[in-house]
């Protein structure tokens, strides 16, 4: 599977590690999905030396022998090494290439029919084992085509230089490691190999302490860099890497296969996205969109505290006022202590009635997204506030402290959310941060630009005559959104599920065009 980069402004996913501290634990464990992908980077050799390049290039000869051997041998004891699903018995193999001075599975063998470790007395026994897989698929999926073709198919070989697919050991032994330098600015990323080209036995060297142990040279490969990737190459996700050469290029390049595991989304419930959008008349507005096509009165949450909401609004108008004054002030030289201190009052408060509010809100929202949990495969789509809202009220003071405000509300209650759902066994993956921006001026209907809000938080759509509240006509859209951009882009492996999942949204036919699947 390969996924291809894509644009990641629209939807931003958030998976902040909550709770994996082990202080919360899950209640139900939602089965694992692997997936792969594969990221390919150019080797800069033209910052490597002569003699790192050479040692490169004597890898890959190195490897490719080896791996020949092992087809060679494969082919000739086909017989015998086969097992009958088609497989290669690997031990046997292993029987017939590797001796063995350790006594494991009771045996030792001081000799075999094919050694390759006296061909080859420098490779290690991972490297042996990583050459024979590469062996071992190739032949594989020779068998495979082989065994459902009427013809006579000819016996893979290695023609060209084929390096071995490097797997990632564990601890100090692994074979690669991906290390990120950001001081360094011809190279920020680096492969580092380990191989036995160069190793020495320590019997060989004078100061050794003690012999017979390997010193394993480390091969650094400085890699071209780009932020995209250095964000997709976790160690945690690298599992193989294949260094190959492209001949006609002159260019080196670094295979990487990623894996992860996600949680898989199916279930026998019927798909629903929650749109949530943190509103300004209300503090949150979350709305369910079915494929059934109905928004019914009762999945559909006005979450706000007059009270505390008009509290929020005379402290907004406050700091304005103030804020005003002050810049008066300023540009008249004179003094602000006491303006700034009353400012800062006023904010503290303004945040902690604020603060107060979304506590409420969360709860309020946990307890409809766990009641609906129980008939839904559910998502839950919140808006994410990207850009400062044009509708924000006046009065909150200057523009950037009225974003901030926005964001940190947005980060503090996506938090709580995710925390508290994940408390109750609500995976923080089917919560998903969506960009919000426009939402608040496209109908919902028929997506139209051609509207207007009234002051009462109204929305009219001049296109299609559309009347609702205003809130409800974001949280719509946001919910909207996640289902059109899950089927539209693979940006991040995750949305690959989900997108199989909004799929099945797709096969009820109220889907097409959005606006009527909503209605
Ligand atoms: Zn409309």
């Amino acid at each position: 599977m390969k996924i291809e980069e894509s644009k990641q402004e629209e939807l931003l996913f958030e998976d902040k590690k909550l709770g994996e501290n082990g202080k919360v634990k899950s209640t139900s464990q939602a089965p694992l999905v692997t997936f792969y992908e594969t990221v390919s980077l150019r080797i800069k050799t033209e910052l490597m030396s002569v003699r790192e390049c050479e040692r490169l290039k004597r890898i890959t000869a190195r490897d490719t022998r080896i791996i020949r051997d092992y087809l060679r041998i494969i082919n000739h004891n086909e017989e015998k090494i086969l097992k009958k699903d088609g497989k290669v018995n690997i031990s046997l193999l292993d029987k017939l290439t590797l001796t063995t001075s350790k006594k494991n599975e009771n045996e030792i063998r001081s000799s075999v029919p094919h050694d390759l470790k006296k061909r080859y007395p420098r490779c290690s026994h991972d490297e042996f084992q990583e050459c024979s897989s590469k062996a071992i698929s190739t032949y594989e999926s020779w068998k495979a085509k082989q065994d459902v073709s009427k013809k006579e198919l000819s016996r893979p070989e290695f023609k060209k230089k084929t390096p071995r697919p490097m797997f990632k050991g564990t601890g100090s032994r692994g074979t690669i490691k991906v290390h990120s330098e950001p001081e360094n600015t011809e190279a920020i990323l680096w492969l580092d190999i380990r191989d036995s080209l160069d190793t020495r036995r320590s019997d060989e060297r004078t100061d050794s302490k003690k012999s017979g142990t390997k010193n394993h040279n480390r091969l650094w490969l400085p890699l071209a860099f780009s932020p995209y990737h250095e964000k997709k190459l976790k160690p945690e996700n690298i599992k193989k890497v294949e260094l190959i050469h492209k001949s006609k290029e002159q260019q080196w390049w670094a295979h990487f296969t990623l894996m992860y595991s996600v949680p898989s989304y199916h279930s026998t419930n019927p798909p629903a996205v929650l749109g949530v959008d943190l509103g300004i008349k209300k503090t949150a507005v979350a709305v369910l969109l079915t494929p059934t096509g109905k928004v019914i009165m009762d999945e559909l949450r006005f979450i706000v505290n007059k009270e505390r909401q008009s509290k929020i609004w005379q402290l907004e108008k406050q700091i304005g006022d103030t804020q005003r004054k002050l810049n008066k002030s300023l540009n008249n030289g004179q003094h602000t202590e006491q303006l700034n201190a009353t400012l800062f009052l006023l904010r503290k408060r303004l945040r902690s009635v604020t603060e107060q509010e979304l506590g409420h809100a969360v709860n309020q929202l946990v307890d409809f997204i766990l009641q609906l949990k129980k008939s839904y495969n559910l998502f839950v789509a919140v808006g994410y506030p990207k850009n400062i809202r044009k509708s924000q009220p006046l009065g909150s003071g200057n523009k950037s402290h009225r974003r901030r405000l926005h964001k940190w509300c947005y980060r503090l209650f996506t938090t709580k959310l995710k925390y508290k759902l994940k408390h109750h066994g609500f995976e923080s993956h089917r919560v998903v941060a969506v960009n919000e921006s426009w939402t608040s001026q496209t109908c919902s209907r028929c997506n139209s630009t051609n509207t207007t809000r009234t002051g009462q938080g109204q929305f009219n759509c001049h296109d299609c005559n559309y009347e609702l509240d205003a809130d409800l006509n974001g949280a719509k859209n946001i919910g909207k959104r996640l289902i059109k951009y899950a089927l539209k882009t693979t940006f991040n492996f995750i949305f690959d599920t989900l997108t199989e999942e909004c799929h099945t949204l797709l096969h009820y036919n109220c889907f097409e065009p959005l606006g009527q699947w909503l209605e």
